[in-house]
């Protein structure tokens, strides 16, 4: 039979999600009675409330607010300011319970400016005066309910259209457009049309399916990965709620390929506010015949259903994704085996990331050459550009491959640019030097996160922004990953608050090298890069905040002894070091 979210509502995941909002905590009693009722282990069930974000022991305010602390949609000044006028610290509750206010990592806004998730529900370009008026509507306990619906209007900002934004796409066009075509002929099309995962890694779809299909196994699973979590994208929240279609579309075909008849939708939680309409389009889709038993008349039986994510950036990671369908804490597995042999439930599986799917689609109803017409030959068709930071125009970009930063940068009308952050934090931080390279999986390959900071922005500062953002996601499950990006954080902060020295730049670079290749995963591997490419190509910046004496130590003895001359009523010199 098939899942569809009815049954999922039993995932843990979602009843989580669903104790959270009833009684702003998981209560320690809920915890037991899930565990029995689900049948897990309660040590499994503890370990997932603790892993994700999103879910809290200690009860949050009747109003939750995350404040984005992404260097594109976040302004941790506003939320200083919030805490200041409702007089509540940051990440506690208020005695009476009526409001919380915490940070989350970038939630996929950065086209909005400052932004909130105010309980689960994203509040965009926030403002002083915003502020203040959220602050008077908490104090005279308005229900978020009622606040003005303006706040959470949430645009697409599509500032230019390709191969595939420009196309219109019928629901059930490219389903329909499979018939006459066996399963070989319709991954050969994938094949011929050069496809690479979208994600960023470039991996070969055709191949990815190719595998998975060839796998022994009488069962398989497709599943999109909708977890963007990479700070400064937000092309996947477009594409869902614009052309979901396409990517339940894409999804089925891959069913129809590889023979799976389930497929999985993995929703970031910062995206929890898509689901009903997401969940709209696929009941829509199974009442047109488009998913669920004999597709079509055709004989293809496959269906859809939504796992929803609560807050950890690793679940973007194929595997730890998988471990988190299985209601388990997202913590990468050991590869190989790859998910196309031992994916869900050890079942060979297909992941991939929703451009991926939707372009898919498009391939098997317009044809290889169709896709071809776009890009270079290493790296064919176009990529979606998530735009943000110091621009007259951010938002999304449909671009070729083979476009050039320098072009990009003209077309949203970014000028005195400093550098670009392209791919997210684990991508490449590029200076103007490199600004006539190319979009493409052979040059600068990307994820699609596209972040401009002019000159007025403090870039060490960023770099210790995103040093810090992977030390807060590292799931501390290897050594080198978790001690190392919490010794990175510290040495980046050290160094921009003016204390570092030349001996503390040797000792970031060598643990920088250290924690890239020892990590287990993607993540301990690329936390490194915004340190690597910041000593590589702005080396003048390091150098400017560095104190010029060999060695300061990481801890101050002399502030230390503050308390002990305060309880000895000694100020003297001699009490000093
Ligand atoms: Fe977890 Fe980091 Fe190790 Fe990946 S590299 S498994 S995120 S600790």
């Amino acid at each position: 039979g098939f899942l569809t979210q009815p049954q999922l509502n039993d995932h843990l995941l979602h009843r989580l999600h669903d104790l959270q909002t009833r009684f702003r905590h998981i209560p320690q009693p809920s915890i037991a009675e899930l565990a029995e009722e689900l049948q897990l282990p309660i040590t499994q069930v503890e370990a997932v409330i603790d892993f994700y974000a999103f879910f809290h022991r200690q009860p949050r305010g009747q109003t939750d607010i995350l404040f984005s602390n992404c260097t594109s949609c976040g302004d941790l000044a506003l939320m200083q300011q919030l805490c200041d006028r409702l007089q509540v610290e940051p990440e506690q509750t208020r005695a009476d319970g009526r409001i919380s206010i915490g940070q989350a990592s970038c939630i996929g806004m950065c086209d909005h400016g400052p932004s909130a998730l105010v309980n689960g529900i994203p509040l965009t370009s926030i403002t002083a005066e915003l502020i203040e008026q959220m602050a008077a509507l908490i104090e005279s306990d308005t229900p978020v309910a009622s606040w003005p619906e303006n706040w959470f209007r949430v645009g697409n900002h599509i500032r230019k259209e390709g191969l595939l934004l420009s196309e219109s796409f019928e629901p059930g066009s490219a389903l329909k457009s499979m018939r006459g075509r066996n399963r070989d002929q319709l991954l050969e099309a994938i094949t011929a049309s050069g496809l690479k995962g979208r994600g960023g890694a470039g991996f070969s779809t055709g191949m990815k399916w190719q595998f998975c299909r060839d796998a022994e196994s009488t069962t398989r699973y497709v599943v999109c990965n909708a977890d963007e979590g990479e700070p400064g994208t937000f092309k996947d929240r477009i594409l869902l709620n614009s052309h979901a279609d396409e990517v339940f579309e894409g999804m089925t075909i891959c069913g129809h390929i590889i023979g799976a008849t389930q497929g999985y939708l993995y929703l970031r939680g910062e995206y929890r506010y898509l689901l009903d309409a997401l969940n709209t389009t696929l009941q829509r889709r199974r009442d047109a015949g488009l998913l669920g038993a004999n597709i079509l008349g055709e004989g293809i039986d496959f269906d859809i259903a939504i796992v929803v994510g609560a807050g950890a950036y690793i679940c973007g990671e194929e595997s730890a994704l998988i471990e988190s369908m299985e209601q388990k804490p997202g913590i990468p597995r050991i590869r190989p085996p790859f998910p196309v042999t031992c994916g869900f439930r050890n079942q060979p599986t297909v992941v991939n990331n929703v451009e991926t799917l939707a372009a898919a689609a498009n391939i098997i109803l317009r044809g290889h050459e169709w896709f071809e017409t776009r890009g270079t030959w290493q790296s064919r068709g176009s990529k979606l550009l998530s735009v943000s930071g110091d621009c007259a125009r951010p938002g999304i970009y449909e671009v070729a491959f083979g476009v050039t930063i320098e072009d990009i940068l003209h077309d949203c009308g970014a000028t005195d640019v400093q550098a670009v952050q392209v791919g997210g934090p684990s991508g490449s931080l590029v200076g103007p030097d490199k600004f006539s390279h190319c979009i493409a999986f052979e040059d600068i390959a990307t994820g699609g996160s596209f972040m401009i900071f002019n000159h007025t922005r403090d870039l060490l500062d960023i770099i210790g922004k995103f040093t810090r953002f992977f030390a807060h996601e590292s799931c501390g499950f290897c050594t080198p990953c978790r001690v190392g990006t919490t010794l990175l954080n510290n040495g980046m902060q050290k160094i921009c608050s003016g204390h570092g020295t030349a001996h503390d730049v040797d000792e970031l670079a060598r643990t920088a090298a250290l924690v890239s290749r020892r990590s287990h995963c993607g993540l301990g591997i690329t936390a490194a890069n915004p340190i690597r490419d910041g000593l590589k190509h702005f080396p003048q910046l390091f150098e400017a905040r560095l104190l010029h004496q060999e060695m300061e130590p990481e801890f101050n003895l002399d502030a230390s002894l503050a308390e002990a001359r305060k309880l000895t009523r000694r100020d003297d010199a001699e009490a000093h070091l």
